[in-house]
């Protein structure tokens, strides 16, 4: 097992998250991976996105081993102006008024020092890919944008997790939007009321009773936006409700899905108003099964580097949910980032370190 180089490790990690990325601004940390790998025997190809790029970085193998992918998002979530990381003797956190970025540039930094360790050593490996996409943390935009069809990995091996390494996501929900808009009767409600159809009593009904909430183990739905009607004077005439459900289970979904509709539709129905319903599924989910072979490779190269793997399902979506959709097998794995979104954001050096390490075994356990 080839160790990695920790102190250039953390400067690729402090030199990352200085760089600040918020969504569709990342051009500096891809030029930033562009410069490190300059002198990299790769293809290193940038594909437009929005107003940014994917980056494609592709390592040809020196052995004929199972092509792979390795895959982190360039972007954070805000405030990332002016972060000024602070190395302690055990972890790496923000000054307070920023974000860290760990999420997800500790995984960027994992596989910059992966990759400067092929190099340096001249170590064995097949193909290897590393897809680096923009915009993940407002809603998929690179990677929903990427033409997945490029890529030649069998397995993927998404680094966008929280907590400990060795965490790895096997199942995560497929997840749909709703926005359902009530139209009333506008009427004045001092002089008139009767001859007005409230479209907030029709919401409020509609939102209380659909399911909501955790509805099993792998199934949730929220109401998370309402707004509607002008004044206290006139009874409401529109209303609009946003809401999402999501399940690892395709069909557990499509029967929340119909009970959502057909609830709104009878109440609406009943009150005499009408409605709009518009639907979208925001991405597939995925079930990775525990004897794939994608499990067996993280069991080989967790085990290599002393890490008992956790499998685990999520609640939410990622990268590694689009990849599935491609036909390419993806897991998502902690790459060690906690209070992720919060500007308590920290990494535990340890944590950095055995996820790059982790990348590395398991380039060597294909
Ligand atoms: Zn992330």
């Amino acid at each position: 097992m080839t160790n990695i180089n920790k102190e250039r490790l953390i400067n690729y990690f402090l030199d990352l998250v200085k760089i600040s990325s918020p969504s569709w601004k990342e051009g500096r940390v891809v030029e930033y991976i562009v410069n490190v790998l300059k002198d990299i025997k790769a293809d290193i190809i940038k594909y437009k996105c929005g107003e940014s790029n994917n980056l494609l970085v592709r390592l040809y193998g020196n052995v004929p081993w199972t092509p792979i992918l390795f895959s982190a998002h360039t972007d954070t979530v805000t405030p990332c102006e002016n972060i000024k990381p602070v190395v302690t003797k055990t972890k790496i956190l923000s000054d307070g008024t920023t974000i860290l970025g760990a999420d997800d540039k500790a995984a960027i930094a994992a596989f910059l020092e992966a990759i400067s360790q092929i190099k340096e050593n001249n170590l064995q490996h097949g193909p290897i890919e590393f897809l680096f996409t923009c915009a993940e943390e407002i809603g998929l935009y690179g990677i929903k944008e990427f033409d997945l069809s490029l890529l030649n990995a069998k397995y993927a091996f998404v680094f966008d997790g929280g907590g400990e390494i060795g965490k790895v996501i096997l199942k995560a929900p497929y997840q749909t939007t709703f926005n359902l808009i009530i139209k009333g009767k506008a009427a004045h409600a001092g002089i008139a009321p009767e001859k007005g159809v409230s479209a907030i009593r029709i919401a409020s009904e509609i939102i209380t009773k659909i399911p909501h909430g955790r509805i099993d183990h792998e199934t949730t739905v929220n109401v998370g936006l309402i707004s509607g009607g002008k004044a206290t004077n006139i009874v409401a005439e529109e209303t609009s409700i946003a809401l999402e459900a999501r399940s690892i289970s395709r069909e557990k979904l499509k029967s929340i899905e119909k009970k959502i509709e057909n609830i709104a539709n009878s109440i609406v129905d009943k009150n005499k108003a009408k409605i709009k319903i518009y639907k979208k599924l925001e991405y597939s989910g995925y079930a990775i099964k525990e004897n794939d072979r994608i499990v067996r490779i993280l069991n080989d190269a967790l085990r290599k580097i002393q890490i008992k793997p956790v499998y685990e399902s999520s609640g939410g979506g990622s990268d590694t949910n689009v990849i599935n959709r491609s036909g390419i097998k993806a897991v998502n794995l902690s790459i060690g980032m906690r209070d992720v979104h919060t500007k308590k954001e920290y990494i535990n050096i340890k944590d950095l370190v055995n996820g790059s390490k982790l990348v590395l075994s398991i380039i060597e356990s294909v």
